[in-house]
């Protein structure tokens, strides 16, 4: 079949799965290895304080604009380029233009923050703290302003530099933040050690919560066990007034998800920055 011949064809793609969203979409691997920086932007989604409903930042998330399909899910290309050691490439470019939309929101008086996604393999890269730093330094924009979502989506070999660039990464003045938790491989135990600033709960456990008091009870826990700890609780995949509500109501911190905004992008992200934020 083709993907029998795919996968022979490509070593790395171990995952079946990978073959078959790439082939649903009708790339062709070689198209989705050719991705070339400048066809990568970093789309907007706000992050809402639930206490005082006003935007503290947003996170920035990959879209690939494709000559032929349009806006493309980061689900059809960040798997891939995670497990074929291609994965840097984009998380500078990510990294270089969220930096300098942050600085550009900056002057235009919306001080927020700007949350961009590391992938876990990324961390075994000894140098990879001081890259990080030297990208955001160029654009001029202070580095408590960069959150650094960590998500678990790969097993991580490198527990020792992992933890030294999270240290590092750290003391420069980054925040870090615990990204899907609640899913993900055993090696997040680890970088608990680490000094984060943020767990994000992730979405499966949040949408339609409300409903449901298993989930309910993993969302509340969640949210106190990072205040237990002292770092910010965010909730992603709000959607709906119940979500919002019912996470006011267990004093979560930050909600981010569809029923504030969609991810946008950068000229659309400015206009929404107009009409929701008051100065
Ligand atoms: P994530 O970091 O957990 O980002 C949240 C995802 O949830 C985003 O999907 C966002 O569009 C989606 N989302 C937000 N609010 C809602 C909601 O209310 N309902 C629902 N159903 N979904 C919501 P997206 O943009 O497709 O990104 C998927 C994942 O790809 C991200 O999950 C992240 O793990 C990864 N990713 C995206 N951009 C980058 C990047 O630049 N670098 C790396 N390494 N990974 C990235
Ligand atoms: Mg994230
Ligand atoms: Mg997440
Ligand atoms: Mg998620």
């Amino acid at each position: 079949s083709q993907l029998e011949s795919l996968l022979s064809k490509f070593e790395f793609m171990k995952n079946k799965k990978e073959a078959q969203i790439v082939t649903e979409i009708g790339f062709t691997l070689e198209e989705v290895l050719g991705i070339h920086a400048k066809q990568i932007v970093p789309f907007f989604q706000a992050k809402v304080d639930l206490k005082s409903n006003r935007l503290i930042g947003a996170e920035s998330l990959a879209r690939r604009i494709h000559p032929k399909y349009g806006v493309v899910s980061p689900y059809y290309f960040i798997p891939i380029l995670e497990n074929s050691n291609n994965i840097d490439e984009l998380t500078f470019n990510m990294l270089e233009n969220s930096a300098t939309a942050c600085r550009s929101f900056h002057d235009k008086g919306y001080l927020i923050s700007i949350s961009v996604n590391l992938s876990l393999v990324s961390l075994s890269d000894p140098n990879l703290s001081e890259k990080i730093t030297q990208i955001v330094r160029k654009s001029g924009v202070e580095n408590k302003y960069i959150v650094l979502e960590i998500t678990e989506s790969a097993a991580m070999t490198d527990i020792a530099n992992a933890m030294e660039n999270l240290t590092r990464l750290r003391m420069n003045g980054f925040s870090l933040s615990i990204d899907d938790y609640g899913t993900g491989y055993s090696s997040m135990q680890q970088l608990t050690r680490v000094p984060f600033n943020e767990l994000k709960i992730d979405q499966s456990f949040v949408h339609d919560f409300g409903d449901n008091e298993a989930l309910r009870i993993v969302v509340e826990s969640s949210i106190h066990m990072a205040h237990k700890l002292h770092v910010k609780s965010v909730a992603e995949g709000v959607e709906t007034q119940q979500d919002w509500d019912m996470l006011k109501s267990m004093k979560c911190d930050i909600a981010q998800g569809y029923f504030i905004s969609k991810p946008i992008d950068l000229d659309a992200f400015h206009d929404f920055m107009k009409i929701f934020n008051i100065k």
